[in-house]
């Protein structure tokens, strides 16, 4: 398999063969088309897989190019750290895109992440409670949320997230594209994926 099976754009393509992949991983084959397919998906992989990429590249050839002011996409991670690499991540997939990405997360000044927002956002990677925060403070709207995609999911319910999850899942769209990534499968985030993903696909690598 190589990355030119896969639908993804050209600029998509040169931004890959700068990051130096020759071609997709396991995770990256079987995950790209069926989030292309528009499929809710449950992604069993840990670290280290590649599994980044196989949610980021199909997501900005979803979000096409920048359009709107408030954010059609959602990113939510249980750390500042993961927040700030699945940031970079998709800086480095983006860098020939016209599409505007930021992460906000707590520990940390809100002015200098509420300044982002200032030309419209595309693409927010957040941790739930500071997201919740900016949402309550106006920053942005959420109800042009089409895709919402929550990683380490068991590292977020073992610090506790459902509550903010749960939040989060009333304020955005009822229709939209649902995507979980886990290491592992603990009965906390089979709860999770019954309350968000519809009819999902699964893999597992
Ligand atoms: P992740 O599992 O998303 O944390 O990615 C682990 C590492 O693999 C990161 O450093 C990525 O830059 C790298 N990576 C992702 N996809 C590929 C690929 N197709 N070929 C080579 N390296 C990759």
């Amino acid at each position: 398999e190589s990355f030119s099976e896969l639908k993804l754009n050209k600029q998509i393509q040169n931004a890959i063969q700068e990051a130096g992949y020759i071609a997709p991983t396991p995770i990256q084959q079987q995950a790209i088309p069926l989030i292309q397919a528009g499929h809710d998906l449950m992604g069993i992989a840990q670290t280290g897989t590649g599994k980044t990429a196989a949610f980021v590249l199909p997501l900005l050839m979803k979000l096409k190019y920048a359009q709107g002011t408030n954010p059609r996409a959602l990113i939510l991670a249980p750390t500042r750290e993961l927040a700030i690499q699945i940031e970079e991540n998709v800086k480095r997939y983006a860098t020939y895109l016209d599409i505007r990405h930021t992460a906000i997360y707590g520990g940390s000044g809100m002015k200098v992440q509420i300044e982002a927002f200032e030309n419209g956002m595309d693409l927010v990677v957040a941790t739930p409670g500071r997201f919740m925060d900016m949402y309550k403070k106006q920053i942005f709207g959420t109800r042009e949320i089409k895709t919402l995609i929550i990683d380490e999911a068991d590292k977020m319910m073992d610090m506790g997230f459902m509550p903010q999850i749960r939040q989060i899942l009333e304020i955005i769209p009822v229709k939209r594209q649902n995507l979980l990534f886990s290491a592992t499968m603990p009965e906390s985030v089979m709860i999770l994926s019954e309350e968000f993903l519809e009819f999902p696909e699964k893999i597992e690598v």
